[in-house]
C-alpha cells in the first residue's frame, strides 16, 4: 500500500512537472515569437536608444474609415508626424485616407496584406503576403514601404529570411495598453501610454482591428490626450524610419 501511494504521489508529481513544464515552454514560445521585445530569431527594434526626447506613435491595422481619419485630423492639428503600418486588404478598401496620409508626412509601412495568422507563418506565406501588400501599396500610393511589421508581431526564421530578401527593415514596438484593442477608456489607454514613453520609444496603437475594422473611436480620443501630455512633458514626435535611421519608401 505504501508503495501504491507513493506511486500514486509520483505520478501526482509527475503531471504538476509536466503542467508547469508546459507552461515553461509556452512561455518561452510566446517570447521568441510573438513578444515585442525578444530579439533571439534576429533585430526586431523595438525602440531607439537615443538620449533625445522622441516618441514615435505608430499605428497598426488601417486604414479604417472613420477611425484613420480622425487620427489624421488630430496629428494635423498638432503638428504630430505619425507611422502608419497598414494591412495591404485595408489599404484597398480606403485608398483615399492612406493617400492622405502621406501627402500630409506621415510614414506608411506594410503589415501584410490579410493579417490572417494562418498566414504568418512559412517562407513561401510570408513571401506572397509581403508582395499582395507591395501591390497594394504600388497600386494606390505608388510606394514601395521599407518598413514591415507583422502581423501579431509574430516572428520565425523565414520571416527574416523574408524581410533580408526584399531588403525589408522589420519594427517591433511596445504597446500603448496591453488591452487597448478591446477599447477601454481613452483616459486610462493614455495613462498607460504616456507612463510608458522614454526618449526613443515606439508606441503601438491601433487604428483598425485586423484587416475587419472596427470602433477605435477609445484610440482615437486616446491619441490626442497622450500627444498633449507627452508635449507637456517636453516630448516630440517623430516617425520610425528617422528613429532608426533608414529610408522609409524605396
Ligand atoms: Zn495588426
Amino acid at each position: 500500500m505504501p508503495g501504491r501511494a507513493l506511486g500514486a504521489g509520483s505520478r501526482h508529481l509527475g503531471a504538476r512537472g509536466l503542467a508547469s513544464a508546459g507552461i515553461g515552454l509556452a512561455a518561452a514560445s510566446y517570447w521568441t515569437f510573438m513578444s515585442p521585445y525578444s530579439q533571439l530569431l534576429g533585430p526586431f527594434p523595438y525602440r531607439s536608444w537615443t538620449t533625445e526626447r522622441v516618441v514615435a506613435l505608430t499605428f497598426d491595422d488601417g486604414p479604417n474609415e472613420p477611425y484613420t481619419s480622425q487620427i489624421a485630423d488630430i496629428l494635423g492639428s498638432s503638428g504630430v508626424h505619425a507611422t502608419f503600418f497598414a494591412v495591404g486588404a485595408c489599404l484597398e478598401r480606403h485608398p483615399e485616407p492612406a493617400r492622405r496620409l502621406a501627402r500630409d508626412g506621415h510614414v506608411l509601412g506594410s503589415h501584410g496584406y490579410s493579417h490572417r495568422l494562418g498566414r504568418c507563418v512559412g517562407r513561401d506565406v510570408l513571401r506572397d503576403e509581403v508582395s499582395r501588400a507591395e501591390a497594394a501599396f504600388r497600386r494606390q500610393l505608388g510606394l514601395r514601404p521599407v518598413l514591415f511589421r507583422p502581423p501579431w508581431l509574430l516572428r520565425t526564421p523565414g520571416l527574416f529570411a523574408v524581410a533580408h530578401e526584399r531588403s525589408l527593415q522589420l519594427v517591433s514596438g511596445e504597446f500603448a495598453h496591453a488591452c487597448e484593442v478591446l477599447q477601454p477608456s481613452p483616459e486610462r489607454i493614455a495613462r498607460r501610454a504616456v507612463a510608458k514613453a522614454r526618449p526613443g520609444s515606439v508606441l503601438i496603437f491601433h487604428d483598425g482591428a485586423e484587416a475587419k475594422g472596427g470602433d477605435r473611436s477609445a484610440t482615437v480620443a486616446a491619441v490626442e490626450l497622450v500627444i498633449a501630455e507627452l508635449s507637456a512633458r517636453a516630448y516630440g514626435f517623430t516617425t520610425v524610419d528617422r528613429l532608426l535611421g533608414v529610408d522609409p519608401y524605396r
